[in-house]
């Protein structure tokens, strides 16, 4: 539907910002990043490939590795 459909409206324009690869490669590299740190902490913090002692990290994200089919006990 037009907006010149409908009498007495104001028409309304939307413009999209336009972004450059430039712009957003730190984004996509922070992105990522942050995506492969996660995987790791659900993924393989637990035992020998631990980076901090203890099992709490592992506690905490213990449902999301049974939610994502990762090995655990
Ligand atoms: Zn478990």
């Amino acid at each position: 539907m037009s907006a010149a459909a409908i009498p007495n409206e104001p028409a309304i324009t939307v413009e999209l910002p336009t972004l450059s690869l430039r712009e957003l490669w730190p984004w996509i590299l922070f992105s990522i990043l942050i995506a492969l740190l996660a995987v790791y902490f659900v993924g393989a913090e637990q035992g020998a490939t631990s980076v901090f002692s203890g099992t709490a990290v592992h506690e905490w994200v213990h449902d999301a590795r049974h939610l994502l089919g990762f090995p655990c006990h």
